[in-house]
């Protein structure tokens, strides 16, 4: 086991200017598992309610996400998340949280993830997060999402987290919520001094910036006519980037480079799709023929 991933599996409703969908598959968990299995073998940690399709939880054998770390909760019902999109994608609101499960959630790391080479802290409560990076042997890489909500309510315990990773995703707007900073330069470099050497800074159609110890790489995401459900892009983005990161044992610039292509890749293909749709008949050599393209056309 070498990526372990820790953050939540959600039914979703998802509101875009054009299209309202009750209760679909989401959570930071599963589009960023989904995402790594075209690089690796991904673990979970995550917890649901006996209301969460089974069928989904075979797909995620299927792409062979490792489960062990998966807790269902007998007569439990799973987190449930609404956003509301604009028509700017960039642009989301939270409608309604339910929390259900995670109210009592007590974070388990299996044994055999103990030993994890990269440890990934998706958005979760940030309290959880601590918990399973206690659970932990020194990975070789750990690295940390969040959203506004835990920058608001939880400033203190989010900061405890940060000075122990190595990277750390966000999107402008968290970014600039954390260090009260609009400069995203120099945001992330503050960001940097609070503790991470990465800090990946992701800008939704915009694309993203790599800010490192002594190195900016920017890319832009591929510009898509389809835009279905922005949801998960940045899951999917740290999926694709740590699963190519795991899967090569590098993190050199170059890796680190090319790993922030393919969370582009993954994050391109997600929003093509409401929920995890796309991942159902994304072939592994799609993933390979948008790495190309990609480099087309970036390449001068
Ligand atoms: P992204 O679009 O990559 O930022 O992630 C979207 C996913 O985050 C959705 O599928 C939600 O289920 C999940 N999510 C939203 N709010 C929370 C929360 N408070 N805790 C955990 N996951 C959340």
């Amino acid at each position: 086991m070498s990526l372990v991933i820790v953050g939540s599996m959600a039914f979703d409703t998802i509101e875009t200017p054009w299209e309202r969908k009750e209760k679909i598959i989401g959570g930071s968990c599963t589009y960023c598992s989904l995402a790594a299995s075209y690089f690796t073998r991904p673990g979970i940690v995550a917890v649901v309610g006996e209301d969460f399709p089974p069928d989904v939880i075979a797909f995620l054998k299927k792409r062979r996400v490792d489960l062990k770390g998966l807790q269902i909760v007998p007569g439990g019902k799973t987190f449930h998340w609404q956003g509301r999109y604009g028509t700017d994608p960039n642009q989301r609101e939270t409608i309604r949280t339910d929390l259900n499960v995670f109210e009592s959630f007590r974070p388990e790391i299996p044994a055999s993830y103990r030993k994890a080479d990269i440890l990934f802290l998706a958005n979760i409560d940030p309290d959880l997060q601590d918990s399973v990076l206690r659970q932990v042997k020194k990975p070789r890489l750990t690295a940390m999402d969040t959203i506004g909500l835990w920058i608001q309510s939880k400033p203190e315990a989010l900061m405890r987290i940060l000075r122990r990773v190595d990277i750390y995703f966000g999107n402008d707007e968290e970014i600039r919520m954390l260090t009260d900073e609009r400069n995203l330069i120099k945001a992330g470099k503050m960001i940097q001094a609070m503790g991470p050497r990465l800090v990946i800074i992701k800008k939704g159609e915009h694309g993203a910036l790599v800010l490192g110890p002594d190195f900016l790489f920017g890319l832009p995401a591929l510009p898509t006519e389809k835009v279905t459900d922005p949801t998960g892009a940045g899951d999917s983005f740290a999926g694709g980037f740590l699963g190519y990161l795991d899967k090569t044992g590098g993190f050199s610039k170059r890796d680190i480079r090319r790993a922030a292509v393919y969370g582009s890749v993954m994050a391109s293909f997600t929003i093509e799709g409401f929920g995890i749709d796309r991942y159902r008949t994304l072939k592994p050599a799609e993933v390979a023929a948008r790495f190309q393209e990609f480099k087309t056309l970036v390449s001068f």
